[in-house]
């Protein structure tokens, strides 16, 4: 393996990108095979020998600047993700109450006990617990 060490030297190697982009290419090359199209298989080795390439690379700086710019993206996907889950499906101020009379949807804010609410649409009052 003396050789290949030799080979390696100075060059990249793996990182986070690196990995991303073999993980790409396999699932990639799952999913296009169920296109019913001629050669689209192939479209699968692209990020695979992007992947090689980086590895076997000798302008280190540039990898690097590449490899930060993906977990930086990776890091806001999670972020949107997390904020999805969090913030924007669950609303921690405000609850929602169904009108007993017509049905409409209304939006009252959280925590202030028992309110008596007016619906917006036929005017119904009815008394709930926030
Ligand atoms: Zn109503």
């Amino acid at each position: 393996m003396n050789w290949f060490r030799k080979f390696m030297m100075g060059r990249y190697g793996g990182d986070q990108l690196g990995m991303f982009l073999i993980i790409l290419s396999i699932v990639l090359s799952i999913v296009l095979m169920f296109v019913p199209v001629a050669f689209i298989g192939w479209l699968s080795w692209i990020p695979l020998v992007f992947a090689v390439y980086r590895m076997f690379s000798k302008n280190i700086t540039r990898r690097q600047q590449e490899n930060f710019a993906y977990l930086r993206k990776w890091g806001a996907i999670k972020t949107w993700f997390w904020k999805l889950k969090s913030g924007t499906l669950v609303d921690k101020t405000h609850k929602t109450f169904k009108c007993p009379k017509c049905g409409q949807k209304l939006r009252v804010p959280r925590g202030k006990g028992k309110i008596s609410i007016t619906c917006s649409k036929c005017g119904n009052k009815f008394v709930k617990k926030t």
